[in-house]
């Protein structure tokens, strides 16, 4: 079969046995990728550059390392950023007009590590402009679209980087999750994505939303391919001084163990109001899978989830224009050349350099923490985030991890949700508890409604990594779902 047919259902570990028995090379796998993305980008747009010549240059010197007998899992395999981290000498916009044209004199620590590791960066994906958004329409450059309906968002504000890994454009791509953006994208394409315990992953690079909430992770095709990327990229990062300090196991080997006495808890309150029936129903099938597989599952309550919602958009914005103030026009980035003043420069760039969705978050968040309102909104907040982290850590106290859908519907259509921010908010329901209670979370495709990907959310305990990965990958080697691809485009 040709190399391009291939690519498909292409997972690391396949590309690695091609690669170590000399049956492909680097660059061979290096130019099916991007004779891909030269026929289906156009239409699914996952990429906001592509970089074919450092792509090429990469994988020759992967070549060397191969026949030199010096390939680690990742050597030689191509992969996708997120255009929020950092890539020296590759343009870094974070989809904003703000950052037009910024190329980053440094890398990001998962860069370096993903560098380090032999993998071939074939571009940067798109995203909702600094992440902020749950469909990939906030992009400032353009929509991407979901490779199993053209006419449906991919979810965001991964959306690049789900959608590439979906369209088989890429192997894998590592996204950030501050709500749920590398989760709820993840399901909505049919792919995996992880949000590792909040300091596991070095946020060095990483452009900052809310600092509090954000972690990079994985997305690729099955969940073994996360355990391996999780490998290359959790530890330690004196750069970051939110990373833990630990020593990360072998990932890798959390996924021999079966479900034997493994205690499941399933969260009523995630199966409420405004879940579609279809997405309902794959995950109640899904936990009735893990129960055949050996886990004991209990219905559990964790009564304050339905505040996290207004939480995360307290603290969300207040980080944001925080975080957002550097952007002034006069280091970097967008600056706005028809001002006469300085203040006028300051106004003019901030007003023609961020979007809408970016405007209304500084506007909420400046609003938060201004005097007189800092303690009825954002010390409140601060408050019940530490009443949600409480109530999850004494779940935690009796079971493994919990069990719930990742987004309460599937892929939408583009346009559908844009005209309303409270239902593109919702979106993110099910999934930003876990970013405000600094817990690790996966989710893995767990069926289909109306022929479009529902995802399985697992939440594990702070460093719960191993465990979460294990149920993941029990339940979908029991099943069939990670052989369905995305239709051909
Ligand atoms: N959709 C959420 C938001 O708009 C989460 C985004 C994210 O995780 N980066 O803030």
């Amino acid at each position: 079969m040709a190399l391009s047919d291939r690519l498909a259902g292409l997972t690391i570990r396949d590309a690695r046995e091609m690669l170590d028995s000399r049956e492909v090379s680097s660059v061979d796998l290096a130019e099916a990728h991007l004779e891909r993305i030269g026929g289906v980008d156009e239409l699914v747009k996952a990429f906001v550059t592509v970089t074919e010549d450092l792509a090429l240059a990469q994988a020759a010197r992967a070549d060397e390392r191969i026949a030199a007998g010096e390939a680690g899992p990742l050597t030689g395999i191509p992969m996708q950023l997120k255009d929020n981290m950092s890539t020296r000498g590759v343009a870094t916009t974070c989809s904003s007009r703000m950052l037009e044209g910024f190329v980053p004199p440094y890398d990001a620590t998962v860069t370096q590590q993903l560098h380090d590791a032999g993998a071939v960066l074939l571009g940067k994906g798109n995203l909702d402009e600094f992440a902020m958004g749950s469909s990939t329409e906030n992009s400032a450059l353009f929509p991407t679209r979901n490779p199993w309906d053209t006419d449906r968002v991919p979810g965001g504000s991964s959306g690049g980087p789900s959608a590439a890994v979906a369209a088989a454009e890429c192997v894998f791509s590592l996204g950030s999750d501050t709500g749920g953006s590398i989760r709820q994208p993840a399901a909505l394409c049919g792919v995996v994505g992880m949000k590792p315990t909040y300091g596991a992953v070095s946020r060095f690079g990483l452009i900052a939303f809310a600092s509090s909430l954000d972690q990079i992770g994985p997305i690729t095709k099955d969940v073994a391919d996360c355990a391996i990327v999780l490998n290359a990229i959790a530890g330690h990062d004196p750069r970051d001084s939110t990373s833990i300090d630990f020593r990360p196991p072998d990932y890798t080997q959390a996924l021999r163990d079966g479900l034997d006495g493994v205690q499941l808890g399933v969260p009523k309150e995630y199966f409420a109001a405004g879940l579609e029936p279809g997405v309902a129903e794959s995950v109640r099938e899904a936990i009735g899978v893990l129960e055949g597989l050996g886990a004991s599952v209990e219905e559990v309550s964790l009564p304050h989830t339905g505040y996290a919602l207004a939480v995360y958009y307290i603290l969300a914005p207040s980080e944001a224009s925080a975080n957002l103030a550097r952007y002034d026009g006069v280091k970097y980035g967008y600056s706005a050349q028809d001002a006469e003043t300085m203040w006028d420069a300051l106004e003019l760039t901030r007003q023609q350099g961020f979007g809408p969705e970016v405007k209304r978050r500084i506007m909420l968040g400046t609003y938060a923490l201004s005097a007189g309102y800092y303690d009825a909104y954002y010390l409140k907040a601060q408050r019940v985030r530490t009443i949600i982290r409480r109530e999850f850590m004494d779940v935690f106290e009796r079971f493994d991890a919990l069990v719930m859908p990742t987004s309460p519907s599937v892929a939408f259509k583009l346009g559908e949700k844009t005209q309303d921010p409270v239902q593109m908010y919702l979106n993110d329901i099910l999934t930003m508890p876990a970013n405000i209670a600094g817990i690790p979370a996966i989710s893995v495709p767990c069926g289909l409604s109306d022929g479009l990907p529902v995802g399985l959310q697992v939440m594990g305990k702070p460093m719960g990594e191993e465990m979460i990965l294990r149920v993941a990958h029990n339940y979908e080697q029991a099943t069939g779902w990670r052989h369905k691809h995305a239709p051909a485009l």
